[in-house]
């Protein structure tokens, strides 16, 4: 067995394919688990009283991912590319596919957040622009997630359940409900769900996971999560190249010739300097 597989700390997870036998009394046990396609992971949030080993624990959250839908907001909270950024490298390294929802557009009075559709549009990303208040988004949403499965994800209040809820009737997620969230000191099990509000239509909800501190990601791997880098840093002087200080690097020159946009630049630059040299095994 792979070192890897060792130190996970779930057994099966949301959106995993298992065999299992049914018992009588309704109850049931799992005796397989297939092959994850892909799975989005991170580190086990530190747990009061465990050992330095403890931290290091990659926890699977959900597994077999069709979309990652990153929802933001242009307002309350204001929309924040670092943030953003973040998400999508969590969603790279995992190998997911990766659209953005920016919602609360009806509090756009001027259409700032326009720049902000196009740089990443250029990029590759889709991006859709939605509000809950005056419905703005809500059939493309639909179309968009129907026939796989849909990780949400997002900060607290962009307005992630509001949107499922306005979608699908039927559903009742909570909205408004920040302070059962924020218990201070208490460790939070892992509460993915899978939502399967209409026929060949499911959502992977997080309700109890508002951080994701990535598994794993190696500073020299870092910029591979900034996918439209890459065809610049193969002209690196250096291979080992980290896009920050070195000499005849190709990724600067681009930044400075206005290929790449400064913004993700800086993104980039920021999440480097949180990396901790020793996250990997
Ligand atoms: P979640 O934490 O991402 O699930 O956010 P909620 O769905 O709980 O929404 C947080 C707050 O934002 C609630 O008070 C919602 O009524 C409000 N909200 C959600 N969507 C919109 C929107 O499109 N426009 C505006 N103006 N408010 C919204
Ligand atoms: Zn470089």
């Amino acid at each position: 067995m792979k070192k890897d597989k060792l130190y996970h700390t779930d057994i099966a997870v949301v959106g995993d394919i298992v065999s299992f036998d049914m018992n009588d009394d309704g109850t049931g046990v799992i005796y397989e688990i297939a092959e994850r396609r892909n799975y989005l992971s991170r580190k086990a949030p530190r747990i009061k009283g465990a050992g330095y080993r403890g931290e290091r624990l990659e926890q699977i959250i959900a597994a077999n991912i069709d979309h990652f839908v990153i929802v933001t907001s242009v307002l309350e909270p204001p929309f924040n590319n670092k943030v953003l950024d973040r998400f999508i490298v969590i969603g790279e390294s995992a190998h997911l596919n990766i659209s953005v929802i920016i919602n609360k557009c009806d509090l756009d009075a001027n259409d700032f957040i326009d720049e902000w559709v196009n740089i990443y549009n250029e990029i590759g990303y889709d991006v859709i622009k939605s509000s809950v208040v005056t419905g703005q988004g809500m059939k493309k949403i639909k179309e968009f997630i129907t026939g796989g499965k849909n990780l949400f994800w997002g900060q607290s209040g962009v307005g992630k359940s509001s949107i499922l809820n306005t979608i699908f009737p039927l559903l009742t997620l909570e909205t408004g409900a920040i302070s059962s969230f924020t218990v201070k000191g208490m460790h939070r099990t892992v509460t993915a769900v899978m939502l399967n509000p209409e026929k060949n239509i499911f959502i992977i909800d997080t309700p109890g996971i508002r951080e994701i501190d990535p598994f794993g990601i190696k500073k020299e791997d870092l910029s591979h999560y900034f996918i439209e880098f890459s065809e610049f840093s193969v002209n690196c002087r250096f291979n080992t190249c980290t896009h920050h200080h070195e000499p005849y690097c190709a990724v600067i020159a681009a930044v400075e010739n206005n290929k790449i946009r400064v913004e993700r630049y800086e993104s980039y630059l920021r999440m480097l300097d949180t990396i901790e040299e020793d996250m990997i095994f």
